[in-house]
């Protein structure tokens, strides 16, 4: 492992608007538009309704309510929640490398000029390195272990304030999945993403272990 600490995130920490709009460009392509304008009634975010948050870095919503937003989806979606939030997670990244590649952090990372081996860690560590950047409290860290890509977020925001006995970050595979597309053109089955720890459950990071399937 390594000596990072878990980050305390204040109840009302504040969150940053481009980030709340990828995921609700997520949702939406994965809901629809109604599908949307229920989740957000849901969470209590129908300021949000016909009102989309500006694609900027101002700090418009609060953490709390990015996570409330991720629990809805899975109110809404029932049973099915678990795959529609990685479904979301992958549009979302998708979109954000079209809108927001430098919120990214995937901005000034040429992978064509890199190996194929490293090329799945380098746009891990945009992605930390984006996250570092935009969101105060954000602390991420990427380790390649014997070829398995440890990828380990001390401050999550899907789960902020939320409590489970279960990893509740589907949302963060789907992206993670998603990234892993990116770097390697293969498609997201051929990837096997684990969330091992959960901040939701108590531990001190949510952590994910990515594998190639054979
Ligand atoms: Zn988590």
């Amino acid at each position: 492992m390594n000596d990072l600490k878990p980050v305390s995130i204040p109840e009302d920490a504040p969150y940053v608007n481009a980030l709340l709009l990828q995921m609700i460009r997520g949702v939406e392509e994965v809901l629809g538009e109604n599908g949307l304008k229920a989740v957000l009634r849901i969470s209590g975010l129908e300021r949000y309704i016909d009102n989309l948050p500006e694609n900027n870095l101002e700090k418009g919503v609060l953490a709390r309510e990015y996570a409330r937003l991720n629990a809805a989806v899975e109110e809404f979606t029932g049973r099915a929640g678990k795959g529609m939030l990685q479904r979301i997670g992958r549009a979302s990244f998708r979109w954000g490398v079209k809108e927001q590649s430098a919120v990214m952090g995937l901005a000034g990372i040429a992978l064509k000029a890199l190996p194929q081996r490293i090329r799945k860690r380098a746009v891990l560590l945009g992605i930390r390195k984006g996250l570092m950047d935009v969101v105060d409290f954000g602390l991420v860290d990427v380790q390649d272990q014997d070829g398995v890509l440890v990828y380990t977020d001390y401050a999550c925001v899907i789960c902020h304030t939320r409590h489970s006995d279960h990893p509740i970050c589907h949302l963060y595979i789907g992206s993670l999945g998603e990234a892993m597309v990116y770097a390697t053109g293969k498609d997201y089955r051929d990837f096997e993403i684990v969330e091992t720890h959960c901040r939701a459950k108590g531990d001190g990071f949510c952590r994910f272990e990515i594998r190639d399937r054979e």
